[in-house]
């Protein structure tokens, strides 16, 4: 509507109001360049013919007169009522007026009685300005446009009609096809503020409009996941916190009240508290750990190691263990390859992997490790026998508390120990995955990407 005002009033300023002041202008443009055109050809051949046709075409009454103010040519469009022939002439006034005057050319408004409007007079000199060879006289009409204003008027009243007729359906279509989704799509993010997650962001016929919707159900869904989430992280970490306490006050009881005299089961009852003790310290070491790198505070503390070194020393450690539990590790080496990393993050990566692979697989109680090189990277692989996880699950087991509803209570976890896999090493920018067989088992795997290139024997390292 603004718009069309804007329009309105352009219009009507430059039609009605401004219309006499421009018609003017260019009629005194116009007599001025008909005067141009007869002083640059005077004197030529067929010049009569010139100011003929000048006259005609211009509605001019034209007088040239030579220096001594003799008529040379004359020709009259207004009949009796021209200015500077007729009875009324004013002929020699004018003359007086431009030899009085220092200009080449001068013009002006002169009321006409007879046909009782306006007309424009012009007076120039014709060759040089102190001596001319002659001057040229022109007076023209100015036509009253008050009737052509008014027909104006009324087409104006027409179009703005016509404008604002069109404006309104123009308005009322924005309206219907912008204005109503948007607001229909702030009702719902009010309704998603408020907690309402499941709220359908209804899309309109504009595409942005459409995927400004569907961001924002994504969003919404995506608010709602994280929200389960956290509220899950809370329901399993004030289990799995409440756990190894109620069992530490148990046994703390039971030493107090029973076994406190016999040896023998103290020291059970002691080293339960102590095996408990030790998996509270895990699972708040975990958590920590975690915060610190998903809130971007921890750095990478870089060093180069030999990688198959790491991985017999590691495993050389769990076999001390396996004597004690009966499961067994075969590590497949590659040849030695110096790599640069983090490695106690490293390390743990590959603690958790191993744990997870021992904890998780079948009754032959077998874990394979495997170190790969490769072209531009070590390739290091964690496999199992176990019953394998299925395609739906693998998406969810690197999130945060993840556990399968059925990992049997003995699996001594905390739910964050992938968690932790995939946070080092996408902080490292290392490739990992995981492919499973349901029945045979699960490979986890990463690709440690920074190694460096073989030391010649011999040639000493040079320094940084
Ligand atoms: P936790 O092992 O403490 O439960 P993780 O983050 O290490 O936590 O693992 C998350 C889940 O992924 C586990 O609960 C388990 O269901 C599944 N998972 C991990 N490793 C394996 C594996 N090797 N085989 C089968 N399932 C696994």
């Amino acid at each position: 509507m603004l718009f069309a005002a804007i329009v309105f009033i352009m219009l009507w300023l430059f039609q009605i109001v401004f219309l006499e002041n421009f018609y003017e202008r260019m009629k005194i443009q116009d007599v001025k360049q008909a005067a141009m055109t007869l002083i640059s050809n005077f004197g030529e051949e067929d010049y009569s013919s010139l100011v003929e046709n000048i006259a005609i075409d211009n509605d001019l009454c034209v007088e040239i007169d030579d220096k001594y103010g003799r008529v040379l040519y004359s020709r009259d469009t207004m009949g009796k009522s021209c200015l500077i022939h007729g009875p009324d002439s004013q002929r020699s006034a004018f003359l007086r007026k431009l030899a009085n005057s220092s200009k080449r050319a001068i013009y002006f408004k002169k009321y006409n009685a007879k046909i009782s409007s306006d007309t424009i007079v012009l007076a120039a000199k014709i060759g040089s300005e102190d001596n001319p060879d002659g001057y040229i006289l022109l007076n023209t009409p100015l036509i009253p446009i008050g009737s052509t204003a008014s027909i104006m008027k009324r087409q104006l009243i027409l179009i703005s009609v016509l404008l604002i007729i069109i404006s309104i359906i123009i308005s009322f279509f924005m309206a219907r096809r912008i204005a109503k989704p948007i607001s229909r799509i702030t009702k719902s993010a009010e309704q998603l503020a408020a907690g309402n997650y499941s709220v359908e962001f209804e899309g309109g016929d504009y595409s942005e409009i459409n995927q400004l919707a569907s961001t924002l159900t994504y969003a919404g869904q995506e608010i709602s996941r994280v929200d389960t989430l956290q509220r899950d992280l809370i329901a399993n970490v004030s289990h799995d916190l409440r756990t190894p306490l109620t069992m530490l006050k148990a046994y703390a009881e039971m030493i107090r009240d029973l076994s406190g005299d016999n040896p023998q089961k103290r020291n059970e009852h002691l080293e339960i508290i102590i095996d408990e003790t030790d998996r509270l310290a895990l699972l708040v070491s975990d958590m920590l750990d975690l915060s610190k790198m998903e809130s971007g505070s921890q750095k990478l503390n870089y060093s180069e190691f030999n990688i198959k070194s790491l991985l017999e020393d590691i495993v050389s450690r769990y076999k001390g263990l396996s004597k004690k539990r009966d499961y067994e590790i075969e590590l497949t080496t590659d040849e030695e390859m110096t790599v640069r990393c983090d490695v106690i993050k490293i390390q743990q990566v590959i603690y958790n992997l191993i744990n997870n692979a021992i904890n998780y697989t079948g009754a032959d109680n077998k874990v394979f490790i495997r170190q790969i090189n490769k072209e531009n990277c070590v390739r290091i692989e964690f496999s199992d026998t176990g019953e394998g996880i299925s395609e739906d699950k693998i998406k969810l087991i690197f999130d945060k508390y993840y556990r399968s509803e059925n990992h049997k209570r003995e699996v001594v976890g905390t739910g964050l120990g992938l968690t932790i896999v995939k946070a080092v090493l996408k902080m490292h920018g290392y490739n990992f995955g995981v492919s499973s067989t349901i029945g045979k088992g699960s490979t986890f795997w990463f690709e440690i990407s920074d190694i460096l290139p073989d030391v010649v024997p011999g040639e000493t390292e040079k320094e940084e």
